[in-house]
């Protein structure tokens, strides 16, 4: 009878300790994740010039980047598909302060090839509004910028701040989606704006926030703007 209890005892345990993958709730491995698990999609193939979307056509740029050209946004590329797995863990990390899961971008991150070596430009996260920073406790453009940052030896600029606490753009639908930021960036510095940069972004979903901020270094005297995101959405 001991030993039953005993063994149950130690069932328990076992699996009221072992790790858990946040994904499917299998048993994880080490790296927190199970084996079937995989948030790191990466975007490949050739790729439209501009907006950084793959081509399925011989063109340089896409119909949509042809026919919108005045977006203030030069260039964009993004790095991983945001796909439902990937959704999961930036969930946890940013609505669930569990910081720790984003070591799994981290690492993928630190072996990448940047798509934009070009000397001359400055680097600048996507700034969150302070309130919201005191809440969550990091801004996630910063460390992807930290990671980045390490890598390239660009100088790294902190001035572009949010000055309105707005709703997340994940919860809107388009047309409020630009009226939900308007106003709400500005340049913090009597540093000028430097003439060539490079935005920050965890993901790009219709890249609103890209052109909101982009906008605004544009209008202080910023020549060339380019963003780099680590996810873009699937579904456009
Ligand atoms: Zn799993
Ligand atoms: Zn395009």
């Amino acid at each position: 009878m001991f030993r039953f209890l005993s063994n149950i005892l130690d069932l328990f345990l076992s699996i009221w300790f072992s790790p858990v993958c946040p994904i499917c709730f299998n048993s994880a491995s080490s790296t927190g994740l199970c084996q079937n698990c995989n948030p790191l999609v990466p975007i490949i193939g050739r790729v439209c010039e501009r907006c950084g979307i793959p081509l399925t056509v011989k063109l340089d740029v896409c119909g949509e980047c042809d026919l919108l050209k005045g977006n203030q946004v030069d260039k964009i590329r993004s790095l991983l598909w945001f796909t439902d797995e990937a959704k999961i863990i930036i969930h946890l990390v940013k609505f669930k302060n569990r910081y720790e899961w984003l070591e799994i971008f981290e690492d993928y991150l630190r072996g990448i090839t940047f798509p934009f070596i070009e000397e001359g430009f400055t680097l600048i996260p996507v700034p969150i509004h302070r309130r919201k920073f005191l809440r969550r406790g990091f801004n996630q453009s910063e460390i992807l910028l930290g990671i980045i940052g390490e890598k390239l030896q660009h100088p790294i600029s902190f001035d572009l701040k949010k000055i309105k606490e707005t709703k997340p753009q994940s919860l809107l639908g388009g047309l409020e989606r630009k009226v939900n930021l308007y106003g709400s960036f500005e340049w913090d510095s009597k540093e000028p704006v430097p003439s060539k940069v490079i935005i920050i972004d965890d993901i790009f979903t219709t890249g609103e926030t890209l052109k909101a901020c982009a906008r605004v270094l544009k209008s202080r005297g910023a020549e060339v703007v380019y963003a780099w995101t680590l996810f873009r959405t699937l579904d456009l």
